[in-house]
C-alpha cells in the first residue's frame, strides 16, 4: 500500500519538507541580513566616534592655537625691544626656549642672530699683501714639469728664510707636503705636516689658508694613506678640539667639509679610528646639519622679508613663513618692526625666530597634559604621524605643521567599548539562527518519525484486518459446511476439521502477538523467569510446527541436545518467539522450502537458531526489521501478510531474559536467526516490563 493512500494525495511530506526547508532558508536569510546591518553599524562605528571627538577636539585645538599665539606675541614684542646684538638675543633664546634662533634683520640685509657664524668664508686668498715674489716662483715651480727634487728645493728654500712672514713659510710647506702626496711619498709628507704643526702651531688658527682645520684633516687623510690609525685619529681629535672652541674662526662649509671627509675616514676598517672620535664626528655633523637648517631658513627668510615689507612701515602685523631644508619644513615667525623704537635705532626690517617643530610639539603636548588632562590628546607632526596617534584635526596658522589627535591606546579603548554590542548582536542573531535551523531540523525527523509510525500502524491495521477475516471466513464456510452434513466422505471431513482448527490457531497466534504486543506497548507485560532446560520445550514445539510446515512442502529437520545447560527463560515467551522465527521462515521462503532449528550451547549461552532458505533480508532492512510495524519491500512484493510485529516481540523477549537476537542473512539466499540466552543460577524472578522498549533503540 502507498504512503499517498494513507495520507491522501496531497502529500502531506512534501508539505513538511516545503515549510521546513522555506523556515530554514527564511532564517538563514533573517539572519545574514541581521548580521550585515549589525556588521555596517560595526563600521559606521568608527566614523560617527570620529565626528563627535573632532567636535569635542575643536575647542582644545582653538586653546591651543591661541595658547600658542600669546606665547609668540610675548616673545616677539620682547624681540622687538631688545637691541638686537647677538649678545641680547641670545638672553631672548634663554627666555623663550621653545622658540629658536631670535633674529634681527637690518635694512642692508644682514641677520643678527646668537652665535651665528657665516655660512661661506668672508676671508680672501691674499688676505692684506700681495705674495713675495720667491713665494710665487717656488709654487709656479711645483706646478710645471720638473721633477720632484727640484720643486722640494725650491719650496724649502721659502721656508728657510726667516725675513718672510710665517704664513709665506707656512704655505711653502703646505705646498710641499701636497707637493709629496701627489708623488705618492706619503712618508714624506707626513713628516713635513709634522713640521708645520712643530714650528707654527701659534699662528696656525689666524690662517685664512692652510686653515687649522685643513690641516688637521690632510694630515688625517696623509696617516689614512700610511694606514696609520692612531695617527689618524690623534689628527680627527685635534681638528674636533678646534671646532668644539666657541668663537672659532671656522665657517660652516670648512666644517662640513672636514667632517665629510673625516666621516670617509673613519668608515675605513683598517684604520680603526676610536670609537669615541667616530661618535664625535657624527655629533658634530648633526650639529652643523641643524645649523644649516637655521642658516638656510634665515636667508630665505631674508630674502621674502626684504621683498614684503611695507615700504612705509605701517604694517607691523606678524608672519609665519615655513621654509623648507632637507625634507623639513622649518617655520620661521617674524613681525615687522620699521615702525617700532628699535627698528629707529637700528635700522631693523624685522625681529623674528625659527621654531624648531620637535620640542615645540614636546612644549604643546606638555601644555595639553596640564591643562586638558582627561582628554587624550596629542599633537604630532602632520609629516610623521606615527603609529600610536589617530589624527583627528590639523592645526592651523604658525603650527600648521602639527596635527591634533587621539592617544592611539586610548582611543582602541573607547573604539572597542562601542563596538563591543554590535559584536555582541552579531554573535547572538547568529546563535539563535543556528539554534533555530538545528530545532528545525529536530523537528522535521520527529515528525518525518511520526508520520512513518503513522503510516505503518495504518498498514497495520488494513493487515491484521485481512488476517483476521481470511480465517474466519474460513472457518465459516468448513463450519457451516459440516453442519449442513453435506460431506459423506469421512477423509473430506476430517481435511473440513482441520482447515477449522489450522486457522482458528492462526488466528490464535495472531491474537496472541497482537495481545502481546499491546501490553508491552501499555507496559504491562510480565515474564515469569524460572531456571529450565529448554531442550524438551524447543524439541515439541518445533515438531508440532514441522507436521504442518511439511504439510505445505517443506523440509524440516531439528538438531537440538537431549539436554542443554539451565537457563532463566519464561517458557511460553521462549517458545513464542521460536514460533515467530519458525513462522517467519516458513512465510518468506519461496521457491527452496526448508526450516531448520538448531541449539548448541557453549557452556556460557544457550543458541537457538532457525534458518531458512528463503527470500533473505538486505544489509538495509537487517536492522530495522526488528522496529515495530516494519516490512521488508521484499516481503511486501511476495505478497505475504504481515502485521511486522513479530521481530518486535522476539527482541523484546530476549531483552527481557537478558539475552540477544543475532541475525545472519544474505539477500535470496536466506536467513538464519539465532536467539541467544543466558546460562544461569537457580533463580526464579519475576520481570515486569522493564526492559529498553526495541522502538526506542537508536
Ligand atoms: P511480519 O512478518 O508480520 O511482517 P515481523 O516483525 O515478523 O513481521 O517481520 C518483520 C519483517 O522482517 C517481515 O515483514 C519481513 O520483511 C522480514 N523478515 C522476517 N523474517 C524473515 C525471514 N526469515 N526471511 C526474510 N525476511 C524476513
Amino acid at each position: 500500500m502507498g504512503y499517498t493512500d494513507v495520507m491522501g494525495p496531497s502529500s502531506p511530506r512534501r508539505l513538511l519538507a516545503i515549510s521546513i526547508w522555506g523556515s530554514v532558508a527564511l532564517t538563514v536569510g533573517v539572519c545574514s541580513f541581521g548580521i550585515r546591518l549589525t556588521m555596517r553599524q560595526y563600521q559606521d562605528t568608527q566614523g560617527i566616534l570620529l565626528d563627535a571627538e573632532r567636535r569635542a577636539t575643536t575647542p582644545h585645538r582653538a586653546a591651543l592655537e591661541s595658547h600658542l599665539q600669546t606665547l609668540e606675541d610675548r616673545a616677539l614684542a620682547r624681540l622687538a625691544g631688545s637691541s638686537g646684538t647677538p649678545r641680547d638675543l641670545e638672553a631672548v633664546q634663554h627666555e623663550f626656549p621653545i622658540f629658536r634662533v631670535p633674529f634681527f634683520i637690518f635694512e642692508d640685509g644682514r641677520i643678527s642672530a646668537p652665535s651665528l657664524r657665516p655660512a661661506t668664508s668672508g676671508r680672501t686668498w691674499a688676505d692684506d699683501e700681495p705674495p713675495p715674489i720667491v713665494y710665487l716662483n717656488a709654487v709656479r715651480k711645483v706646478h710645471s714639469q720638473g721633477d720632484l727634487a727640484g720643486k722640494r728645493i725650491a719650496l724649502q728654500s721659502v721656508h728657510e728664510r726667516d725675513e718672510l712672514a710665517p704664513r709665506w713659510r707656512v704655505r711653502a710647506l703646505t705646498q710641499l707636503a701636497a707637493a709629496y702626496r701627489r708623488e705618492k711619498q706619503p712618508r714624506e709628507a707626513a713628516r713635513t705636516y709634522e713640521r708645520i704643526f712643530a714650528d707654527f702651531h701659534a699662528i696656525l688658527p689666524t690662517l685664512a689658508w692652510p686653515t687649522l682645520l685643513q690641516l688637521c684633516l690632510v694630515e688625517a687623510e696623509t696617516s689614512g694613506d700610511l694606514k696609520e690609525g692612531d695617527r689618524a685619529t690623534t689628527a680627527i681629535r685635534r681638528g674636533l678640539e678646534h671646532l668644539s672652541i666657541p668663537e672659532r674662526a671656522t665657517t660652516l662649509s670648512e666644517e662640513e667639509f672636514f667632517l665629510r671627509h673625516c666621516r670617509a675616514l673613519i668608515e675605513r676598517p683598517d684604520l680603526a679610528i676610536t670609537d669615541d672620535v667616530a661618535g664625535a664626528v657624527r655629533r658634530a655633523e648633526v650639529a652643523l646639519s641643524a645649523e644649516r637648517m637655521s642658516h638656510s631658513a634665515l636667508e630665505s627668510a631674508r630674502d621674502l622679508i626684504r621683498s614684503t615689507s611695507a615700504p612705509n612701515g605701517v604694517d607691523d602685523g606678524s608672519h609665519l613663513l615655513a621654509t623648507r631644508f632637507r625634507n623639513r619644513l622649518i617655520p620661521v615667525v617674524w613681525r615687522n618692526v620699521r615702525a617700532g623704537a628699535a627698528a629707529r635705532t637700528h635700522r631693523t626690517v624685522a625681529v623674528g625666530f625659527l621654531i624648531d617643530p620637535p620640542p615645540l610639539i614636546a612644549e604643546l603636548g606638555r601644555w595639553l597634559d596640564s591643562n586638558v588632562p582627561d582628554a587624550d590628546l596629542r599633537v604630532f607632526s602632520t609629516d610623521a604621524p606615527g603609529p600610536e596617534v589617530v589624527p583627528l584635526l590639523p592645526l592651523s596658522g604658525d603650527l600648521g605643521f602639527a596635527t591634533l589627535g587621539k592617544d592611539a591606546r586610548s582611543w582602541e579603548d573607547t573604539l572597542g567599548g562601542a563596538r563591543r554590542p554590535f559584536i555582541l548582536a552579531a554573535v547572538l542573531i547568529g546563535g539563535l539562527g543556528l539554534i533555530l535551523i538545528v530545532g528545525l531540523l529536530f523537528l522535521h525527523r520527529s515528525v518525518r518519525r511520526e508520520m512513518l509510525l503513522a503510516r505503518m500502524k495504518t498498514e497495520f491495521v488494513a493487515n491484521v484486518s485481512h488476517e483476521l477475516k481470511t480465517p474466519l471466513a474460513l472457518i465459516r464456510l468448513c463450519s457451516e459446511t459440516l453442519e449442513l452434513d453435506r460431506l459423506r466422505d469421512q477423509d473430506q471431513r476430517k481435511n473440513y476439521y482441520e482447515i477449522i482448527t489450522r486457522e482458528s490457531e492462526r488466528l490464535t497466534h495472531l491474537i496472541g502477538n497482537v495481545l502481546n504486543f499491546a501490553s508491552i506497548e501499555a507496559g504491562k507485560k510480565t515474564y515469569t523467569l524460572a531456571p529450565r532446560d529448554l531442550a524438551p520445550l524447543l524439541e515439541e514445539t518445533s515438531e508440532a510446527y514441522f507436521l504442518k510446515f511439511r504439510d505445505r512442502g517443506f523440509e524440516c529437520s531439528h538438531d537440538i541436545p537431549s539436554e542443554l545447560p539451565r537457563v532463566l527463560a519464561d517458557e511460553e515467551a521462549v517458545a513464542q518467539a521460536l514460533i515467530n522465527l519458525m513462522q517467519n521462515a516458513v512465510r518468506y521462503s519461496d521457491a527452496e522450502k526448508s526450516v531448520v532449528v538448531r541449539a548448541t550451547t557453549d557452556g556460557s549461552s544457550v543458541r537457538i537458531s532457525v534458518q531458512d532458505r528463503g527470500i533473505g533480508i538486505s544489509p538495509e532492512d537487517r536492522t530495522r526489521i526488528w522496529e515495530d510495524y516494519y516490512r521488508t519491500g521484499s516481503a511486501r512484493a511476495l505478497g505475504t501478510r504481515g502485521s511486522g510485529l513479530g521481530l518486535s516481540l522476539v527482541k523484546h523477549i530476549l531483552q527481557a531474559h537478558g539475552g540477544d537476537v543475532e541475525l545472519v542473512s544474505r539477500l535470496g539466499e536466506g536467513s538464519e536467526f539465532t536467539l541467544i540466552l543466558p546460562v544461569t543460577g537457580d533463580t526464579i524472578t519475576e520481570v515486569h516490563d522493564e526492559v529498553e522498549d526495541p522502538r526506542h533503540r537508536g
